[in-house]
């Protein structure tokens, strides 16, 4: 057709069985907006250049890409074969069945969010996991916000606010995302005071800072660096003896809030937050969706007074967290409370995954793909903690002209797989993908192989 007036009309396309289809799938509106569209590029194409007026099945063909690709959702799940277990751009940690089990319990009805059943009244929503905090980590009380961002801008602003905080210069981190430590202490209205040098400060150091105006010692853990070689700092107890002995409180960003040990798995030892409840630390906070394994949240622990403090501070309520962090964070932490989260929370199971079980899927996945070579690789655990250290994995590597090319068809598919390339290979590692999503994988690569060899 190269005649304008033989496009057909709006009504016209929206008439065809396939155009009722696509009102069916995408609504009336959009529909008749995207056919609207699609006609007024034709339109434009052929009076520019003469380009001949398609016939209607190719018009609908363009009207349902374009629907498509508008309403394709932008958050959706990927396959994470990159081997960064807590991979911050990836979603972080993956939840337990029974996290899933109860963000779908409590979030599909209504829910004893902010109700007392006892009472019939008004409840609290700051009780959730609050007890299980206590039963597990013997902690005097419990708040839990939004991220761990918020819980430490909220735990500074009620300890320090208009009041000097004492921190060493080898923790004044950026977390990424623009979270730096300094410009947070800025923003909660403390007056920061570095002590130290990048790579060793001295208990005499925090101790000569000492003023009247100091109200608090503060920890940042180096979460995303490690300083090495001619390094050395007190130990957490003797820094939060000397605050207390000065009147003064301690404060502890532990960052990924490892509760159970990392080093079994010949990884370096994590700081776990028993550890600085143990050193007598009066607030500590960290992240829900790191080690811990959970939901994204800001955990903080530590002094009643100081956490009833917190509780009524205005900007709690700015940065509550909502009733479907709150289950997921319960169920989570209930399988510690069992002594089974090694086995149920997906961080854990990933990182105490047996190498020979790792291997064995790699030579499930080769032996599907028919290619690809089985080599010793390093796996990292991500998500700000143990920067440097890796576990010793097995992985699928393609050895292929264009790997950034092959890298790039995986993440086009359905579903996206996300590897890596190193040494101009492409690096598939089984450690970072849950077990239920082998055959998905495995679908996903044979695809991908087969556009790349076109
Ligand atoms: C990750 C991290 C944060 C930020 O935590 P979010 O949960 O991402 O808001 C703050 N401090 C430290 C030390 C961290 O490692």
């Amino acid at each position: 057709m190269n005649d304008l007036s033989q496009i057909p009309s709006v009504d016209q396309i929206l008439s065809t069985g396939q155009g009722k289809s696509l009102v069916g799938i995408y609504g009336h509106q959009p529909t008749v907006d995207a056919v609207r569209d699609c006609l007024d590029l034709v339109r434009q194409d052929f009076l520019k250049s003469g380009s001949e007026v398609p016939d209607l099945e190719v018009l609908l063909k363009m009207t349902a890409d374009l629907l498509d690709d508008r309403l394709k959702p932008t958050l959706v799940p990927v396959i994470n074969a990159s081997g960064v277990i807590v991979h911050t751009n990836l979603g972080r940690a993956p939840l337990s069945g029974a996290a899933l089990e109860a963000v779908r319990n409590v979030s599909s009805g209504y829910s004893t969010l902010e109700f007392s059943l006892e009472t019939g009244g008004r409840g609290s929503r700051l009780i959730h996991a609050e007890s299980q905090f206590q039963q597990l980590l013997g902690a005097e009380s419990a708040l839990v916000v939004n991220n761990n961002a918020s819980a430490v801008l909220l735990s500074l602003t009620v300890l320090t606010r208009g009041k000097k905080v004492i921190i060493s210069r080898s923790q004044l981190v950026e977390i990424g995302g623009g979270f730096r430590i300094p410009e947070v202490l800025r923003h909660s209205g403390t007056d920061l005071v570095e002590i130290g040098t990048t790579n060793k400060v001295h208990l005499f150091d925090y101790e000569q800072a000492y003023s009247e105006e100091t109200s608090a010692v503060m920890r940042a853990h180096s979460s995303n660096y490690a300083i090495v070689g001619f390094t050395s700092e007190p130990k957490i107890g003797q820094i939060v003896n000397s605050a207390h002995e000065a009147g003064l409180w301690f404060f502890d960003d532990l960052g990924s809030g490892a509760m159970l040990d990392t080093s079994p798995y010949g990884l370096k030892h994590e700081p776990m937050v028993q550890e600085s409840l143990a050193a007598g630390v009066d607030l500590v906070c960290f992240s829900g969706d790191k080690l811990l394994g959970g939901p994204q949240a800001g955990i903080i622990l530590g002094r009643k007074e100081l956490i009833d403090q917190l509780k009524v501070h205005p900007l709690a309520r700015a940065i509550r967290a909502d009733k479907m962090a709150l289950s997921a964070l319960s169920a989570t932490l209930d399988h510690y409370i069992k002594g089974e989260a090694l086995s149920t929370v997906p961080v854990w199971q990933m990182i105490s995954a047996d190498k020979q079980a790792i291997k064995s899927r790699a030579e499930k996945w080769k032996k599907a793909l028919k290619r690809g070579d089985i080599i010793e690789a390093q796996s990292m655990v991500g998500g700000g903690s143990l920067p440097g250290e890796t576990l010793s994995t097995f992985v699928l590597a393609l050895d292929v002209d264009h790997p950034n090319q092959l890298l790039e068809i995986l993440r086009s598919g359905s579903p996206s797989v996300i590897g890596r390339v190193e040494d101009d290979r492409v690096l598939l590692d089984p450690r970072t993908v849950l077990p239920v999503q082998d055959p998905d994988i495995i679908n996903a690569m044979q695809l991908a192989w087969s556009k790349y060899e076109k």
